[in-house]
């Protein structure tokens, strides 16, 4: 067992770990190789089906709907307080931007006709991309026979998602109004190089749109936002 193996056992990254007691990530990978050579099908063909439906589940997520459905499938996105990081990265652990890949939500995708269903973390389509991992036996492991059934993977054919960015402020740091601001009457939009400077006085108010980002700000407050951007689907082949 060697020091990946080590850190992924229970208890250490998280309660439930990234293998069962006694498993390396060698025998695990190895396993599983052979069971998607039998079904005929690549990890790219997993990760790239699976990021699509996290995809879909991501925009109705946007319109305030956390259950969707796409053809035959269910989609349940449930989101967490923080985010789990890939658990091969070894490097300095404090810079969560230099982790090689992280996920912050699960999804649920159930086939109600077929009676399947199955909960699969963000942070899979990273590890079966990248590093050909499905996880040991814990109750996150993305079983690929099962999976495969679920989302009728069929040899050959390329599921790879298309993806925009979509430019939008993001908030960096927020208070609450000053006694001295609520008494103003308009908001406050200032510039300050790459960043924002808002007091939001009526966030009603606010454009929808600055500098070809969107801005999304709900509550009264003062905020300090960056532009950043996340991937919207576009379309995906099924
Ligand atoms: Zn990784």
């Amino acid at each position: 067992m060697n020091a990946t193996d080590k850190r992924m056992q229970p208890g250490i990254l998280s309660e439930t770990g990234f293998l069962a007691g006694g498993e390396t990530v060698r025998g695990v990978i190895e396993q599983d190789a052979r069971t998607l050579k039998e079904l005929g099908v690549t990890h790219v063909q997993f990760a790239d089906r699976l990021e699509a439906l996290f995809g879909y589940a991501t925009l109705a997520a946007e319109d305030g709907n956390d259950r969707s459905s796409i053809d035959d499938l269910e989609l349940q996105l449930h989101s967490w307080m923080g985010y789990q990081m890939c658990p091969f990265f070894v490097g300095d652990e404090r810079l969560v931007s230099s982790w090689c890949g992280k996920g912050s939500r699960d999804l649920v995708i159930t086939d109600a006709k077929r009676g399947l269903s199955a909960s699969v973390p963000e942070l899979a389509i990273h590890m079966i991309r990248d590093h050909s991992f499905f996880q040991g036996s814990t109750p996150y492991r993305v079983d690929p026979r099962s999976i495969a059934e679920l989302l009728t993977l069929r040899p050959g054919v390329r599921y790879t998602p298309v993806f925009e960015e979509v430019p939008f402020w993001g908030t960096r740091v927020a208070r609450g109004l000053s006694f001295f601001q609520k008494r103003r009457k308009k908001n406050v939009i200032e510039r300050r190089g790459e960043e924002l400077y808002l007091i939001a006085i009526r966030p009603e108010e606010l454009p929808e749109e600055l500098d070809g980002a969107e801005l999304k700000v709900r509550r009264p407050g003062v905020y300090e936002m960056r532009k950043l951007s996340r991937r919207r689907l576009i379309s995906a082949p099924t």
